[in-house]
């Protein structure tokens, strides 16, 4: 792992403004994606701004109807929601599909939008990944795998995204709260959110650099019957071959 800074901040404004300072920093919620990414040398960030202090970890109703989740509520509180299990329970049942108890008991709303793919090309190192290294190609192309896409892809990577939870949030309509390194905020639709691979497969997001996300709302709920439904190899603790929210 190569060396880092870190630092704590305990507003939104306070962490916009020090990854504006840092060019290259990182924020770190949960940290169950990152720090396996930064032992492997697959994310280098010279300094890490810790947002677990700026109290994002609530669940609101909003004057519309809906919800709006901060960027900090755990995975296991998100999915135990009395209001999130009766009016948006594919989202909740998307949560219990993924990882394991100990993981939703640590990962966030926003760490789990920005989680990164599981290609096995990507997490090793002496393989090329156009997405790990731009320019370098697409070791999954011509490799083995089952995870890989069969729509939304490019020449360039056939990555998928692993999260459970994003798949539910698209089907509901949610909306991304963000705040800027200049302070400005903006609201990114889901449908918006995540960029197809095309040639630049490392560009995962509509998100610039140091860009801090908030929360995400749901609109009001929409009634209905909710399924959420994951192929996979385990019954637990395994990513989707094939994930479907409804
Ligand atoms: C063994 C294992 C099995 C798993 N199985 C599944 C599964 O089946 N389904 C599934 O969906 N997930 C699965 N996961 C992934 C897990 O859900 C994610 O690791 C987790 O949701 C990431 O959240 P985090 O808060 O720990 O993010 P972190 O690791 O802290 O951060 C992830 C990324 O988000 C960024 N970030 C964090 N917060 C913010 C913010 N507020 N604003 C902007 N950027 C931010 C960080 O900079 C980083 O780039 C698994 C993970 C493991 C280790
Ligand atoms: S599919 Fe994407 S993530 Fe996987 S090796 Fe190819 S470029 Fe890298």
């Amino acid at each position: 792992m190569r060396a880092f800074t870190y630092q704590r901040v305990t507003t939104p404004a306070e962490a916009a403004a020090s990854a504006r300072q840092t060019p290259g920093a990182k924020f770190i919620a949960g940290g169950t994606n990152l720090l396996d990414l930064m032992k492997l040398e697959i994310e280098t960030p010279g300094h890490l701004i810790d947002v677990n202090g700026l109290g994002l970890d609530t669940i609101e109703p909003t004057p519309e109807g809906g919800l709006r989740i901060g960027a900090l509520v755990r995975n296991t509180d998100l999915a135990a929601d009395e209001r999130v299990r009766r009016d948006y329970a594919v989202l909740s049942r998307a949560l219990l599909a993924g990882a394991s108890g100990q993981l939703r008991n640590r990962a966030t709303t926003a760490g789990n939008l920005l989680q990164r793919t599981r290609c096995p090309y990507f997490y090793d190192t002496h393989q090329p990944c156009n997405k790990r290294l731009p320019g370098s190609g697409c070791a999954a192309l011509e490799g083995f795998s089952r995870q890989h896409a069969v729509v939304g892809v490019s020449d360039a990577c056939i990555a998928t995204h692993p999260s459970d939870m994003a798949v539910a949030m698209r089907v509901l309509d949610a909306v991304v709260e963000t705040v800027k390194p200049d302070g400005s905020e903006r609201h990114i639709a889901l449908d918006d959110f995540y960029r197809a691979p095309g040639t630049t497969p490392h560009l995962e997001t509509v998100l610039t650099p140091g860009e801090l996300i908030v929360a995400v709302t749901l609109p009001p709920p929409s009634g209905g019957t909710h399924i959420y439904r994951k192929v996979r190899d385990r019954a637990s603790y395994a990513f989707a071959l094939v994930s479907v929210a409804a």
